[in-house]
C-alpha cells in the first residue's frame, strides 16, 4: 500500500538528528509522498532544498499566522519567487488562529514573537490565498478557533481551481457542508481521531471521501503508547518527537472509523494527494 502524508514538517529541528532513521522509516511503513510545510521566509529555502534531494517531498511555502507578525516587507514578493521556482509547491502553512491572541505575553511559546491581530493575520492569509488562486496551487490551511472568520475570507476569496486542504480539521461538524462546497479536502492526525474526541469523530464519517486524506503534522502530534510504532529519541525539552513514518496508524484508524477496508481507503487517498497536491 502507498501512503501520503497531507501535512508536515520534516525540516523542523525536532526530526534534524534523526534523518538517516527517518528515511529509512519512511520507506519500510511505504510512505510515498508528504507535503512539508515551511511557514516563514527563513523556512522556505530549507523546504526547497529538501524537495530537490527527496522526490518524496511536495513544499508548501507560506506565512503561518504565528509567524504573520514578523514577516518582512518583502515578504509576498519572495513568496512568489520560491514557488515560480518549483512548479509542484503549494501555498502552506497559512491561515487564522485566535488561541494564539490569547496566550500570556510571558508564555514561552510566544517569547520573542511579534502576534499580529485577526484583522493583520486575515490580510496575510488573504493575500496568499490570492496568489495560490493566481497560480493554481495547493494552498494548506491552519485554522484554530477562528471557523467563522475563515469561511468569511474564503467565501469572499478567489481559490484555486483544484481546491485547498483544511489541515487538522477540527472546526464544527455543521460547516463541514459549507467547506466543502468551496473545495475543501480535510486532513486528520492520530490525536484528532483519539476515541475521546467522540462527536468529532462523527463529523469524520461525514466528510465525503473524495475530500478525504490523512497526515502526521509530524514532528508533533505522536500517536500515543503502542501505536507509535517508530520511536525516535525524546526532544531536549523531554516531550515525544513524531516520526512521520507513523502514518500508516492514521490511516488505519480513519479506516476503522469509515468501517473501510484499508486498501480501498488508501487508494482513495492517494487519488486525492494527486488531485489536489500533483
Ligand atoms: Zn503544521
Amino acid at each position: 500500500m502507498n501512503f501520503y502524508d497531507a501535512h508536515q514538517h520534516f525540516h523542523f529541528a525536532q526530526l534534524t538528528p534523526h534523518r538517516a532513521t527517518i528515511l529509512r522509516d519512511l520507506q519500510t511503513a511505504g510512505v510515498k509522498g508528504a507535503v512539508v510545510n515551511g511557514t516563514n521566509e527563513e523556512e522556505w529555502p530549507v523546504v526547497a532544498a529538501l524537495a530537490k534531494e527527496y522526490p518524496w517531498v511536495v513544499p508548501s511555502f507560506g506565512v503561518h499566522p504565528w509567524d504573520a507578525g514578523s514577516r518582512s516587507p518583502d515578504w509576498l514578493a519572495k513568496l512568489r519567487a520560491a514557488l515560480a521556482a518549483d512548479p509542484r509547491a503549494g501555498v502552506g502553512e497559512i491561515g487564522l488562529d485566535r488561541w494564539l491572541l490569547e496566550l500570556k505575553p510571558d508564555d514561552p511559546r510566544v517569547a520573542g514573537l511579534r502576534v499580529a491581530p485577526l484583522e493583520e493575520q486575515t490580510e496575510v492569509f488573504a493575500a496568499q490565498l490570492a496568489l495560490a488562486a493566481e497560480l493554481n496551487r495547493a494552498p494548506s490551511i491552519h485554522c484554530v478557533q477562528a471557523w467563522g472568520a475563515l469561511h468569511d475570507v474564503l467565501k469572499k476569496a478567489k481559490l484555486p481551481a483544484r481546491g485547498f486542504l483544511i489541515h487538522g480539521y477540527a472546526g464544527p461538524a455543521e460547516m463541514i457542508r459549507q467547506f466543502t462546497d468551496l473545495g475543501a479536502y480535510y486532513s486528520f492526525n492520530i490525536q484528532l481521531l483519539e476515541p475521546r474526541h467522540k462527536s468529532r469523530l462523527e463529523n469524520f464519517r461525514h466528510i465525503p471521501v473524495k475530500r478525504l486524506l490523512v497526515e502526521t503534522d509530524a514532528p508533533t502530534k505522536p500517536p500515543a503508547g503502542e501505536l507509535n510504532r517508530f520511536p525516535l529519541p525524546p526532544a531536549a525539552d523531554g516531550s515525544v518527537v513524531n516520526n512521520p513514518a507513523n502514518l500508516a496508524v492514521t490511516y488505519e484508524q480513519l479506516a476503522k472509523l469509515r468501517h473501510a477496508p484499508l486498501a480501498d481507503l488508501a487508494a482513495r487517498i492517494e487519488g486525492n494527494f494527486q488531485r489536489l497536491f500533483g
